[in-house]
């Protein structure tokens, strides 16, 4: 694709991010929340909203272009055929619920199946991270530099406690500095695109949890792979680990040692 082509597609995805501005507030006063498959499944009108109006984004501005989202069937879609945009239009919901921060939205955009923008913007915050293939990525418009090594015994690493079995744990805090989670797979990988945390997983993405990681994780010289260090597909998802490169085979050794991380 070309260079021109691309600006101007994240051009006007830009704009579109700056229109929530004016809209998240609103909704947010607005909330209401309904449950899923169970009770800590959240959706919330701010979810489904957003999700909505980037679908009439897309109809207006490029109608060839197909939507894959959380709050939606993707049955018609094969992720790795044209144009796809991938998206959780609220990432951290529970966090968006119960504390209305550490939330975000995470989109990619696929070209036959290959990553071309990302995007997760930390809205609380007011920090759009963006990468661009081939061109690096950035937050606010800002160079963002591949983050020096960090070994396993320095990294503060990120995982959810509920999914992972007790001997994995205290192995994974033996052999690393310290745990952090903020429950956004979005912005908990950011903290590791950004080199604040070693490592984060997730043993159970789906496509929009995961999106746009692939690109900042190639632009920046990071790993992000499956929990048995083969290579990720981004429309299927599953097991998966965005890591530092100094400390991904050790974290990946650890969480297979003996009978495994699962519970
Ligand atoms: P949470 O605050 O609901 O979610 C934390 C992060 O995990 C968010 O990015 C969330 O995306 C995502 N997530 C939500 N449900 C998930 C699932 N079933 N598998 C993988 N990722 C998921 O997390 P929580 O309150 O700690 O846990 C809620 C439920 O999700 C529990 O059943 C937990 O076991 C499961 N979970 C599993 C993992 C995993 O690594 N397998 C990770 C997190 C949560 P959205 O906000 O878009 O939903
Ligand atoms: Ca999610
Ligand atoms: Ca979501």
């Amino acid at each position: 694709m070309e260079k021109e082509q691309l600006i101007k597609i994240d051009d006007s995805i830009h704009a579109w991010f700056n229109t929530l501005d004016d809209i998240i507030p609103k909704l947010i006063n607005d909330m209401v929340t309904s449950t899923k498959k169970n009770r800590f499944d959240l959706v919330t009108n701010v979810d489904k909203s957003i999700q909505q109006k980037f679908e009439s984004f897309l109809k207006e501005h490029y109608p060839s272009h197909q939507l894959f989202a959380e709050e939606k069937s993707n049955s018609e879609i094969n992720a790795k055929e044209g144009h796809v945009w991938i998206m959780d239009p609220i990432d951290g919901t529970t966090n968006l619920v119960k504390q209305q921060e550490d939330y975000c939205i995470i989109l990619g955009y696929f070209v036959e199946g290959e990553p071309m923008l990302s995007y997760i913007y930390d809205y609380p915050h007011g920090k759009l991270y963006k990468a661009v293939r081939g061109f690096g990525a950035y937050v606010n418009g800002e160079p963002l530099s591949s983050p020096e090594d960090i070994e396993l015994k320095d990294a503060i690493i990120s995982y959810n406690p509920l999914v992972i079995n007790d001997e994995t744990i205290q192995d994974l805090n033996e052999a690393s500095f310290g745990y952090r989670c903020i429950g956004s797979c979005g912005l908990d990988s950011i903290r590791v695109i950004k080199g604040q945390f070693g490592a984060h997983v997730n043993t159970n993405p789906k496509p929009w949890d995961i999106a746009a990681q692939f690109l900042f994780a190639s632009e920046l010289g990071l790993k992000m792979t499956t929990l048995d260090n083969t290579k990720l597909d981004f429309s299927t998802a599953g097991p998966f680990i965005i890591s530092n490169k100094a400390c991904h085979t050790h974290m990946l050794d650890v969480l297979n040692s003996g009978n495994g991380y699962k519970n």
